[in-house]
């Protein structure tokens, strides 16, 4: 344990003042605190440390030989799961939530690191230490943006909190692995999420008007496991666009440069990650890296129905043509895109090898993204297990 005086502690930048990382910032929200002194080892895009971190969470990185550890990370137990009875107005069912919840009645944690959105915005993310259920459900549904979660470590540590779970995804897990020695904490709990093509508050306004039939009144959306974006709006309508209709000419610049740099899709760093891909429709999906992760699953078990994870046809094929239709950002007619849906939904690749389609598809976009923007960093930057991934491909110059 570190105590509060013995790390070394900078003056947080001001919001208005430039990121070290400069335009590849995801806004973690480390650097709006005192840890900002450790970012150039602790930013995930300054210096990529995947494999040194698990060591560090998990006793030992993945193993790059193991099919399963190579895509999804270091593991004890993969899983598909839903809640038997479902949190209304959850991103999914609400297993994220339950944990977290658990966890704070069960005194195994004093808070919870989540985010919440302002009262104004229902996308706006605001980060909190929530001490109560209440808190915790207030924070439900993904706000689809970058997320400061990290601002609020100053506070953890003046509070004189020992015992934490943090929520988070990948870019703010690594930072928070960084620095984790530093917070005085005598257990850290990681509860994350997987992550992929966030975007700024601006950001989304354009997807959803680019995108939605009435931007204005949505309240949630996913990219599914069935090739469509899946909009709920207020009224409890659900709208449906086929991803190969969005219009990808007018997207391609939408997505934050973080995260078309990113190559942690999968949360490597959490103890335990709980996103959809790896799922049958309408399921979600678990994946247990260490005993921390399984003491957090442990606590919702009786709430959930779990079923083995299960992989369904051939990926490849599919992935190889997105790419060069991607980089040239070609958009289908709506007949068109909505025909290939259906026939990608029928014949195309399930379960774990969805996950495995839209990790394939989104590595090899973001090596060629950083290779042309970002030369130098290339070769740091990319960890091994996505150059392995990558390297199946034929990629355009
Ligand atoms: P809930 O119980 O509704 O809880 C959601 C939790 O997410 C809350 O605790 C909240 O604190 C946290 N949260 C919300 N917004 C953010 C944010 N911006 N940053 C950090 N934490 C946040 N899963 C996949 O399988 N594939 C994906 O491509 C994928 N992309 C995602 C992109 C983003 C930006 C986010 C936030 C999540 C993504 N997920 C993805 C995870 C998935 O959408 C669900 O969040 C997850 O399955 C949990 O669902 P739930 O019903 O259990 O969560
Ligand atoms: Fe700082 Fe986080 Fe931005 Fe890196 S990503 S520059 S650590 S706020």
């Amino acid at each position: 344990m570190t105590s509060l005086a013995r790390h070394k502690k900078a003056k947080a930048l001001k919001p208005s003042s430039p990121r070290p990382a400069k335009e590849l910032c995801s806004e973690c929200g480390l650097c709006d605190t005192y840890y900002v002194h450790y970012v150039k080892e602790a930013c995930a895009f300054l210096n990529q440390q995947i494999a040194e971190l698990e060591q560090q969470s998990h006793s030992r990185s993945r193993n790059l030989d193991n099919p399963d550890e190579l895509y999804f990370g270091v593991q004890q137990e993969m899983m598909a799961a839903r809640k038997k009875e479902p949190i209304p107005g959850a991103q999914w069912t609400g297993i994220v939530s339950s944990i977290a919840i658990e966890m704070l009645n069960r005194g195994i944690v004093e808070g919870v690191v989540c985010v919440q959105n302002t009262k104004e915005d229902r996308f706006q993310p605001m980060p909190v230490i929530a001490r109560t259920p209440e808190e915790i459900l207030a924070a439900k549904v993904n706000k689809p943006t970058l997320s400061p979660n990290l601002s609020v470590l100053e506070q953890v540590e003046k509070s004189g909190m020992k015992r934490l779970l943090v929520i988070g995804v990948g870019c703010q897990i690594q930072a928070l692995r960084a620095v984790e020695k530093q917070l005085g904490l005598e257990k850290l709990y990681v509860l994350g999420t997987p992550c992929v093509d966030n975007v700024t508050r601006a950001g989304l306004q354009k997807f959803l008007e680019t995108t939605s039939k009435s931007p204005d009144t949505v309240v949630h959306y996913e990219f599914m496991q069935d090739f469509r974006v899946h909009f709920k709006h207020e009224d409890g309508s659900t709208e449906t666009v086929p991803f190969f209709g969005l219009k990808t000419n007018q997207l391609k610049d939408v997505f934050a440069p973080s995260c078309m740099s990113c190559f942690d899709y999968v949360n490597s760093l959490a103890d335990i990650v709980v996103g959809y891909m790896g799922a049958p429709f309408g399921w979600q999906w678990i994946v247990v890296r260490n005993e921390r992760g399984q003491e957090m699953l442990d606590v919702v078990k009786d709430q959930i129905d779990t079923q083995a994870v299960m992989s369904q046809g051939n990926r490849q094929a599919a992935v190889q043509q997105s790419i060069p239709a991607y980089d040239q950002g070609v958009t289908l007619p709506m007949w068109a895109a909505k025909l290939m849906g259906v026939v990608i939904e029928r014949i195309g690749p399930k379960g774990l090898e969805y996950a495995r389609f839209s990790i394939d598809s989104h590595f090899t976009r973001n090596y060629l993204y950083t290779k042309r923007n970002y030369p130098e960093k290339l070769e740091k930057h990319v960890p091994e297990f996505a150059k392995r991934i990558v390297g199946q491909y034929k990629l355009p110059e």
